[in-house]
């Protein structure tokens, strides 16, 4: 057992860290690798396209803006939950489907997201990384079957998750053999009301203090506002993430889904050449594919 030792990065606050994730356990810190794609401490990854694949156009569109900005992975929900049964719930594996032939046509590998056990073997099929969204982290069945694939997970932390419980989660799919695992800080429900999310900044010096997996920010739905999402993604890269996944759509006011928190090309391509900025000031790089 650890000793309550606030000296000790494995015991903060009363937050005991689990073995696998524990950077304790590992001096280097992970490289998680996404077709090719390295998220860790080399460069940050940008990640970014529609909250939801709506239909070919759309995602081939936005794709297209998104790498001629420079971003390096898609991100599109074709499994998407709705906090409403009665708003779009996404193509399912159509959707999975146009994201591969899109992924194809551009270059870009694609995350997307699974939300139930029996999609999991279908989506890995596909996708060059598997989502875990904020509603599932605590969902140990998927955590466990996520956790027999071998593609890379993208864990997204619970909306009202400590850290602890997230790190807890993050090791149940460590503990089923896959490694290649990233967090995602995408927002905590506060008593907060003008933001959608409080985007907690402070866990990504704080995650990555305690473990050795990549950390990455998600300032979309960090924060509910498209005119915000600039502001906190070039805080997330000054506060040391490996990356950025950001909602885009090629006409945001037409979205089906989370429009007015997605940014059009003409912002995305903007804020791709402010985070240049930003991400050199703070030592780091933007990563781009060669
Ligand atoms: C998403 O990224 O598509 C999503 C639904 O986000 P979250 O799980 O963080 O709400
Ligand atoms: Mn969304």
């Amino acid at each position: 057992m650890e000793s309550n030792n606030y000296n000790d990065p494995a015991m903060i606050g009363g937050c005991s860290v689990p073995v696998r994730v524990n950077r304790k356990s590992k001096a280097d810190p992970t490289v998680v690798k996404v077709s090719g794609i390295p998220i860790g401490p080399s460069g940050v990854v940008i990640i970014a396209g529609p909250c939801a694949v709506e239909n070919n156009e759309q995602l081939l569109e936005t794709a297209k803006s998104v790498k001629t900005a420079g971003g390096v992975l898609l991100r599109g929900g074709a499994f998407k939950p709705r906090s409403s049964p009665y708003n779009f719930q996404g193509l399912g594996e159509e959707g999975v489907k146009m994201l591969r032939d899109v992924s194809r046509e551009t270059g870009l590998p694609f995350v997307t997201e699974v939300m139930d056990t029996r999609q999991v073997a279908f989506v890995a099929e596909y996708a060059d990384m598997l989502q875990v969204g904020s509603r599932n982290m605590q969902n140990y069945p998927l955590l466990k079957e996520v956790g027999l694939q071998r593609k890379p997970v993208l864990l997204k932390r619970g909306m009202m998750a400590t850290i602890e419980e997230f790190l807890l989660a993050a090791e149940y799919i460590l503990n089923q053999g896959n490694e290649q695992v990233v967090l995602c800080e995408r927002g905590i429900r506060t008593f907060e009301t003008t933001t959608r999310n409080t985007l907690d900044l402070s866990a990504v010096p704080m995650l990555k203090h305690l473990c050795h997996l990549p950390v990455i920010v998600d300032p979309s739905h960090g924060t509910g506002h498209r005119w915000m999402v600039p502001t906190m993604a070039k805080a997330a890269v000054a506060a040391g993430a490996d990356g950025l996944i950001m909602e885009v759509h090629y006409k945001p006011e037409e979205a089906l889904c989370d429009g007015y928190q997605s940014l059009s090309p003409d912002e995305f391509s903007k804020l791709m050449a402010d985070l240049r900025k930003v991400a050199q000031a703070v030592g780091r790089e933007i990563y781009q594919h060669d």
